[in-house]
């Protein structure tokens, strides 16, 4: 689960991080509000979407020469204006994809005074099974292409959930950023701090870029990007509260209302599939027989009616579903009852499109005279293959 940054730096300052001071803002007038609380000189107006690069993105409806999602503003009216010129319009970013994403809220925020930009982020890293932390000297907007040019400007030190963070750690942040004085110390204690916050919210992932040292001497974090362990979520309940799903796809969001597990994709055939393993293997085999997935469908282990009814509205939600597959082992459910579950759905929703079932496992024979039985174009298959091999033909003689 993905959150704003303003959602981001309030779970970090709650852990001693220093943040600029800053409010969140849905409004032209909240953002002046907002603007009036802190002390200037310099305001900073910051598009809230859950998506990156935005200093660097451009309003779709503004044209190429306007500024981007994040504007530095002089004046209360300089704040009105950036304001007005963001709300309800739609930011493009390299993250965002062509289509972009409309800002609904802003975030107003203290300007600082740059000395120098540095990056600093965390993330589970599975093959050492510890905790990496990312840093670099050349933070700030560019850091792909220092990724991509200069890959010797980033290091990684990784943490050990089961030793903790000890001060080696901090000293070889604060090594790896070349700072010094009481600066390193600063470095030392915020890669701690950022520390516990990744472990005690269960993060996945923490990007802060930059994070800046001030011509002031102060070591601040100006942007933060995080995301969440879907499956910790049950365990934070304050942090479930920071959701929004406005910022994400809706068909992935009345998904998760069934819990079922679903990913849009670009290609033609709607899959529906038990286990995501089995669900992985059927979408292979679709690209094998020439034709690709709409979808990442997982039903789970208990796929009841109502499940399998909303699974097929979502699923033909999307326009470029031609067929659907579906693909289900039926180990702990009983195919005749799984059977029944596709009839009925089918029949709720007037199915249009191509519908080939692969049933395997108990009382599969039930199962299949269920479905012949329906008065349903429905398309029996044996195996993987067979299923893959049909829906492709069944798509391709509707057209
Ligand atoms: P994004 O990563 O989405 O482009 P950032 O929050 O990193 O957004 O902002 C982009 C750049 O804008 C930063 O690298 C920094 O130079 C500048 N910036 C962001 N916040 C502030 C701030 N509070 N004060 C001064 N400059 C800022
Ligand atoms: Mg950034």
């Amino acid at each position: 689960m993905n959150i704003h940054e303003y959602q981001a730096k309030e779970v970090l300052a709650k852990f001693g991080v220093a943040i600029p001071k800053g409010f969140a803002a849905l409004s032209v007038e909240d953002a002046v509000k907002a603007a009036e609380q802190l002390p200037g000189p310099l305001y900073v107006v910051k598009a809230q979407i859950h998506a990156g690069g935005r200093g660097k993105g451009k309003f779709k409806e503004l044209g190429p020469d306007a500024k981007g999602g994040v504007r530095l503003s002089k004046t209360l009216d300089d704040v009105r204006t950036n304001a007005g010129e963001m709300l309800g319009n739609t930011l493009v970013t390299i993250q965002t994809g062509e289509a972009g994403k409309q800002v609904n809220r802003l975030y107003v925020t203290d300007g600082a005074d740059i000395a120098k930009e540095y990056y600093l982020s965390m993330l589970v890293d599975r093959a050492s099974g510890r905790i990496a932390m990312v840093v670099s000297t050349e933070g700030g907007m560019d850091i792909e292409a220092v990724a991509h040019d200069t890959p010797e400007k980033i290091q990684t030190i990784t943490i050990d959930p089961a030793e903790g963070f000890q001060p080696h750690h901090g000293r070889a942040v604060a090594f790896a950023l070349k700072l010094k004085g009481d600066l390193n110390k600063q470095a030392a204690k915020v890669a701690e701090q950022l520390y516990n916050a990744f472990l005690a919210t269960d993060m996945a992932m923490l990007e802060v870029n930059p994070l800046v040292e001030t011509t002031d001497g102060q070591l601040l974090v100006l942007d933060a990007k995080v995301s969440f362990d879907s499956n910790s979520l049950y365990r934070h309940p304050d942090i479930l509260a920071l959701r929004d799903e406005t910022e994400e796809d809706p068909a992935e969001v009345e998904a998760s209302k069934y819990d079922l597990a679903y990913i849009k994709l670009d290609g033609d055939i709607g899959c529906m599939v038990n286990g995501a393993g089995l669900a992985m293997a059927t979408m292979d085999i679709i690209k094998l027989n020439g034709m690709f997935p709409a979808n990442f469908l997982d039903v789970g282990g208990g796929a009841n009616k109502e499940k399998v009814t909303a699974a097929f509205k979502i699923i033909l939600q999307d326009p470029n579903v031609k067929g659907i597959l579906v693909n289900i082992f039926g180990g702990i459910m009983k195919c005749d009852v799984i059977a029944e579950g596709i009839v009925a759905a089918a029949k709720e929703v007037n199915l249009s499109v191509p519908l080939v079932v692969r049933l395997e496992g108990t009382n599969v024979q039930l199962g299949k005279e269920i479905m012949a039985n329906s008065g349903l174009p429905i398309v029996p298959a044996d195996d993987l293959g067979d299923a893959a091999k049909k829906i492709v033909a069944e798509v391709k003689k509707a057209a």
